[in-house]
């Protein structure tokens, strides 16, 4: 059995082997071009519930070899996570404010609105990553407490380290926590940001799951694992949103956590939650292939819009490829190319009408949904139909079971 990264207990179950899965960021120039795997396999730890991949995907290979892929994460509620950081006790003007990637610039540029000092770690400079096109996986990997000492021999500690969105990519969980706190200078603070997987259990979507995540937190097992990191979590809170929350802790490094004391209630609950996850994509599965074969065979032809890696995940991981035309998106970049995986063209939006689609599957991010309706209403007035496969969508798509 394998080791859990977070708690180090030999006590990782299998939930669900998925088997070869795509790199969603590879975009294919031709149907048949080759295309690289790895399996998919999820797991969850007996000793501390916590859900992760087990054989995660190396590092190197998660680099997209084009310039043009982008990931959002949520904003909104990064003046509230402002507010609360600058009001922590001992942290006075011109404290020091470090990010640790790209996607903690906006949060460190609230902090310089406060009157913090601040820089953010640099590829080359501070983590020797020459490599075009490298993110957070890549940062992960090299971020270990040789590199952070380096860097703060340099450059000196931080009073605040701020690490978001990142920590559900790493590899080594306990290293990577240790190295960033290693940032921060003793009674410092380093706040973790992590997306919430709770209602994506709970409503079985699979689109939750994706290669470039080792582990898959809920507000127990991210607390849990902030824990056995050492690291003593003075603030938590989980700011809602409607599909994915995101869940924020501050942790101070000159306390030590007690050892977590995950009760045996919530443990029972984290289990019967991932295992009934786990346990529904068979039926899932089975339901939306016999609802788009159908519908085929009614109505007419089915395409997706949106070709990221929600829309490549769901077609692959449910199987779903011979019952959809192509993937609709504006994204000139994307046009031309094959979604990875189910190996399906990509067109412009416009093709929606043109190719005569009756049904409309949406895979953009789901705070998008109501712009991305409202641009296609003339495929709705021509009796186009539109539906989100996101299950907490308003607008999901709804198998009615026979009675
Ligand atoms: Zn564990």
């Amino acid at each position: 059995m394998r080791n859990c990264p977070s708690c180090q207990a030999p006590a990782v179950e299998l939930l669900r082997d998925f088997g070869p899965h795509p790199i969603c960021n590879r975009y294919l120039t031709a149907a048949d071009a080759p295309e690289f795997t790895h399996p998919m396999v999820i797991g969850q730890c007996g000793a501390c519930g916590l859900v992760q991949t087990l054989d995660p995907v190396p590092a190197a290979e998660l680099v997209p070899a084009v310039d043009w892929i982008a990931y959002n994460e949520p904003e909104g509620h990064l003046d509230a996570v402002a507010e609360t950081l600058a009001s922590l006790p001992g942290l006075k003007p011109g404290a020091v404010c470090v990010g640790v990637s790209f996607k903690d610039d906006t949060l460190v540029a609230r902090m310089q609105q406060r009157g913090f000092s601040t820089w953010r770690l640099e590829m080359e400079r501070d983590l020797g990553i020459t490599r075009k096109g490298c993110g957070v996986e890549s940062i992960q990997a090299r971020l270990d407490g040789a590199r952070a000492a380096a860097i703060t021999a340099q450059r000196g500690h931080a009073d605040l380290v701020i690490a978001r969105h990142i920590l559900e990519h790493a590899h080594d969980l306990r290293g990577f926590i240790a190295a960033v706190r290693a940032l921060a200078k003793p009674g410092g603070y380093v706040v973790f940001e992590v997306p919430d997987c709770t209602l994506a259990f709970d409503l079985k979507d699979i689109t939750t799951l994706w290669e470039e995540h080792t582990v898959y937190f809920t507000p127990a097992t991210f607390q849990g694992t902030v824990a056995t990191g050492g690291a003593a979590l003075v603030n938590f809170v989980i700011h809602p949103y409607p599909f994915e929350n995101c869940l924020v802790g501050v942790t101070r490094t000159d306390a030590n956590a007690m050892p977590t004391t995950m009760t045996r209630e919530t443990l029972a609950s984290e289990q019967s939650r991932a295992r009934a996850f786990a346990a529904s994509l068979s039926v899932r599965r089975d339901e939306l292939r016999g609802y788009l074969a159908d519908f085929r065979a009614r109505h007419g032809k089915v395409a997706v819009l949106g070709a990221g890696h929600l829309a490549c995940t769901w077609i692959h991981l449910v199987g779903l490829a011979e019952f959809i035309e192509f993937l609709a998106d504006d994204n000139p970049h994307k046009q031309n190319h094959f979604l990875p995986g189910a190996r399906l063209p990509i067109r412009g939006s416009a093709s929606l009408l043109t190719e005569n689609i009756k049904l409309c599957l949406l895979a953009v991010s789901p705070e998008a949904e109501p712009k991305v309706i409202a641009r296609n209403c003339e495929f709705v007035e021509r009796g186009g139909r539109i539906a989100s496969i996101f299950p907490a969508s308003r607008n999901a798509l709804v198998i009615e079971k026979p009675a």
